[in-house]
């Protein structure tokens, strides 16, 4: 056919695919065109990614609009691409009303609701890649993308054209995926290898599934942390897509998935929704029958945490899923059951998937769009039912939190109030004010997955668990039971049915908190420590060269009562416009500053006394590299450099024996691997230990914490323990050989249970923690809350060796959210949390669970500033203990 290339030209070697009979339009540029290669062939890098896209952009902008919504941390753009037929093109802007008219959740008079469905097309997006080494999605995207604008007479791409709005975003995490790039393109020699193990397969530390600040950015979508998550959260709000796709990448020995997912569903899915998983999956089933390719579908990929790419549009109303494609990690992966998966067969799959999926929206698009409004529609209703539709969110004791709550949820679309100081709602009176939440509201159903104290597993779900962890069988969880907002950003929230909200304004992103009253002359300034915004107000204080110390006794001052942890810079000693440049910061970052007319406290100490210890900006080192999680290196890097604004050189686990640590004044060792000790070796070992014994501040992470106390370390006087059992003895023979007798199932269990066996691994949930009130590191803290994953539990510290500053409540009260196995409540019921041990001149500092996991425990920020910023004072001026 003149003028047309036959679809041969599109793939690598499409014969094998068999791919549709479509032909070609030439003025559409393929792949090979701008990037040199064919689709399939090779690993389309980042850049040329963009240039593709932007290629097809010039070649057709009647139908495409190439939009970039974010820059990564490393500076690499992230766009997505809006196909769709002219007239939808040139209509965007009427198009985007009309949805966020479908999404307002307004009751709409029928006429005018059926006539928005009607001219309303459905927007599919397409997310791909967003873990930087699941490497065949990104060329799917743009496959498909070529397929769309090139393929000639084809009746399934007309009509898609006609009913849908197609956006394509390509590469979620283009820093990850040029990391799995270079180490991919290192290993590769002459020809690539097939087997798993060869260099180009075998990514160093710590891999490219991460972005910059090594995030799992499939756990981030409610949180938030990273700009790719959040040009993204702002997207969709743009866009209201009916369908989304994350498109991913799992072990290449797998064949496909896509939903209906498994269990446990979040309870707040509806059942519209899962109805239309089913529709979807049987016509996706049906095409990958056609092309003989194996899936599975309800089976590992569940649907509960909220922070999935595919369960935060869900909770908007969309039709969202996951897809996952067996990778080839490289070009060509030799399967164990001897079969060869390529990288085009994995590209080819992935785009199937995809064309399958644009079927089904394009023939079910008024539907899909009906619907979509009436999920919001829903959620405005029941919510103005619900017995306790609003939600109150104190400002009096951690008042930085309760701010970076609202403009958090705000940022995601939820709509929330703000209550002058003195108002009385639920019953209480709020003297500095509240947040307010009112559950009737479109995105309702994601408010309540936030905000709501608990999401119940299913009853059936967590039954069925119970039964396989009796057999022996690892429980089916995928990722955490817990995730409410206010226990993680340690805020106190009220519910009531009813708010009187006539005096409210609207709060969040661009409605900053009331300033702080203007600064007073006097003896200086205290800046109460009460969150991490108050200490986030004192590290740029310090960083611009101002001088303060803190207290480790709480002080009266002019009947005011300042707790443990406060900061006062004094006017003697700093510059003339201490004042002025307080009340700056304050106004910068809503913090909280009081003018102290005089030195002299009617409690407590006065600024002369050695309960005040002077502060600095801490030098600070992060433990890097092999031998530690990426994840919770780089969540803590995040914490230190973005929410404190200090750096954090990293040193690499195997650097640490020849370091010159003298530099530091804090060590932080994030979770580490099995392999940690044996990397770091005995010159590491050495080094670490003459660190802290010189008066450095060594403070471990989760797992680190076990690493410290191993035999080898020997830094904490703790020990990880055993998971608990009934005493043995009646039933334990004394001699190997000796007779026994089994009396029934639980003698039987007892005997052939393993003495060392770890506690259960806990999936996750949120805890209760009580502070020990006396020692300065609880700063900030009565009680507060963490998370809790996997199967540490250590021994509480004896007296002679140092302070468990923070324990795990007693076990009727721990579990705060989500679920936990009840032998781990048992075993962790007033173990330690927080742990501070001196040792020479300096100090070991232990979390038995990290407070950085994925950047979002905002709760316990304070925790570690205390850590950072106070420990090295205390031990410089010897009052640590
Ligand atoms: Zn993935």
């Amino acid at each position: 056919m003149i003028g047309l290339v036959a679809c041969a030209a599109f793939w690598a070697s499409a014969s094998a695919q068999g791919l549709m009979s479509a032909t070609y339009d030439p003025a559409i540029p393929t792949l090979e065109q701008v990037a040199g290669h064919k689709t399939g062939e090779k690993i389309t890098s980042p850049a040329e990614i963009v240039d593709y896209l932007r290629a097809l952009e010039a070649a057709d902008p009647a139908r495409v609009r190439v939009v970039e919504y974010a820059r990564s941390w490393q500076g690499r753009p992230l766009i997505y691409a809006i196909i769709a037929k002219p007239e939808t093109i040139a209509r965007l802007g009427e198009v985007k009303r009309d949805l966020a008219q479908l999404a307002s959740g307004a009751a709409l008079p029928a006429t005018e609701r059926s006539a928005l469905v009607e001219r309303t097309p459905a927007v599919a997006w397409f997310g791909f890649g967003v873990h930087g080494d699941e490497i065949t999605p990104a060329d799917s995207g743009l496959a498909l993308a070529y397929h769309l604008l090139a393929a000639k007479g084809d009746a399934l791409v007309d009509r898609i054209l006609d009913e849908t709005i197609v956006i394509i975003d390509p590469a979620q995490n283009p820093d990850g995926r040029a990391r799995f790039l270079q180490s991919f393109n290192e290993g590769l020699g002459l020809e690539p290898q097939d087997n798993r193990f060869t260099a180009e397969h075998d990514q160093p530390w710590p891999g490219g599934r991460f972005n910059h600040y090594l995030m799992d950015m499939n756990r981030d979508w409610f949180a938030m942390t990273q700009p790719e998550t959040r040009g993204r959260i702002a997207a969709q709000q743009e866009w209201h897509p009916v369908v989304f796709v994350d498109s991913h990448e799992m072990g290449g020995d797998e064949t496909y998935f896509f939903p209906p997912a498994a269990e446990p569903l979040n309870p707040l899915i509806s059942q519209t929704q899962r109805e239309a998983h089913d529709a979807f999956g049987r016509n996706r089933g049906a095409w990958f029958d056609r092309h003989g390719i194996a899936y599975f579908t309800r089976e590992i990929f569940d649907a509960f945490y909220p922070g999935y790419g595919d369960m935060w549009p869900t909770l908007n109303g969309a039709i969202a899923k996951t897809f996952e494609q067996g990778s080839p990690r490289g070009l060509v992966y030799r399967r164990s059951n001897g079969d060869t998966l390529t990288y085009k067969d994995g590209v080819f799959n992935n785009f199937i998937a995809a064309l399958a999926t644009l079927e089904t929206t394009a023939n079910g698009r008024k539907q899909l769009v009906s619907d979509y409004a009436a999920y919001r529609r829903s959620a405005v209703e029941e919510g103005a039912r619900a017995p306790q539709r609003f939600y109150v969110i104190d400002r009096a004791v951690r008042m930085g939190q309760a701010e970076r709550l609202a403009t958090s949820l705000a940022a995601q679309g939820i709509a929330v109030s703000r209550l002058p100081a003195g108002t009385r709602a639920c019953g209480r009176l709020y003297a500095d004010g509240a947040l307010v939440v009112d559950q009737s509201q479109p995105a309702g159903r994601l408010v309540q997955a936030l905000l709501d104290a608990d999401t119940p597993l299913p009853p059936e779900f967590i039954k069925r668990q119970e039964e396989r962890r009796k057999a022996g069988l690892a429980h089916e969880l995928y990722d955490v039971t817990a995730w409410a907002l206010p226990l993680m950003e340690d805020v106190d929230v009220a519910r009531c049915a009813k708010v009187d909200l006539s005096g409210a304004s609207p709060a969040g992103l661009s409605a900053p908190p009331p300033a702080t009253a203007a600064l007073a002359a006097g003896f200086g300034y205290a800046v109460p420590w009460t969150d991490a915004v108050q200490a986030g107000l004192v590290i740029d204080a310090l960083k611009s060269g101002l001088t303060g110390s803190s207290t480790d006794k709480a002080f009266t001052s002019a009947g005011r009562v300042f707790g443990k942890g406060t900061v006062i810079f004094p006017a003697a000693g700093n510059p003339d416009d201490l004042a002025a440049r307080l009340e700056q910061l304050a106004s910068a970052s809503g913090a909280k500053v009081v003018t102290l007319a005089s030195s002299w406290a009617e409690d407590g100490p006065n600024f002369g006394s050695s309960a005040f210890a002077g502060l600095k900006k801490p030098k600070i080192a992060l433990v890097w590299d092999d031998g530690t999680s990426p994840t919770s290196a780089g969540a803590t890097r995040w914490v230190i450099e973005q929410k404190f604004g200090l750096g954090a050189a990293p040193i690499r686990v195997q650097t640490l024996g020849s370091a010159d640590l003298e530099d530091y004044d804090v060590l932080i060792l994030p979770e580490t691997t099995g392999d940690f000790q044996t990397l770091l070796g005995t010159s590491g070992t050495e080094n670490l230990k003459a660190f802290v014994s010189e008066g450095g501040v060594l403070i471990a992470l989760g797992s680190a914490t076990g690493a410290l106390a191993s035999e080898e370390l020997g830094l904490l006087s703790t020990t990880a323990e055993t998971a608990w059992r009934e005493e043995v003895a009646a039933d334990e023979p004394e001699k190997p050989n000796a007779g026994t007798r089994i009396t029934d199932q639980a003698a039987y269990e007892r005997l052939i249970a393993d003495p060392d066996a770890s506690p259960e691994d806990a999936p996750g949930a949120l805890v209760r923690l009580d502070a020990n009130k006396d020692h300065w590191l609880s700063s900030g803290y009565d009680r507060a809350t963490a998370l809790v994953t996997g199967s540490a539990i250590y021994k509480p510290l004896n007296a002679a060796n140092g302070t468990n500053v923070l324990r795990f409540a007693p076990a009727d009260q721990l579990v705060a959210s989500g679920y936990m196995w009840d032998e781990n409540i048992q075993q962790l019921a007033f173990k330690p949390y927080l742990m501070a041990e001196p040792r020479g001149k300096g100090l070991v500092i232990a979390f038995a669970q990290s407070p950085t996991t994925r950047g979002y425990l905002g709760g316990l920020d304070l925790l570690l500033a205390n850590a950072i910023l106070l420990a090295p004072a205390r031990v410089e001026s010897g009052t640590a203990r």
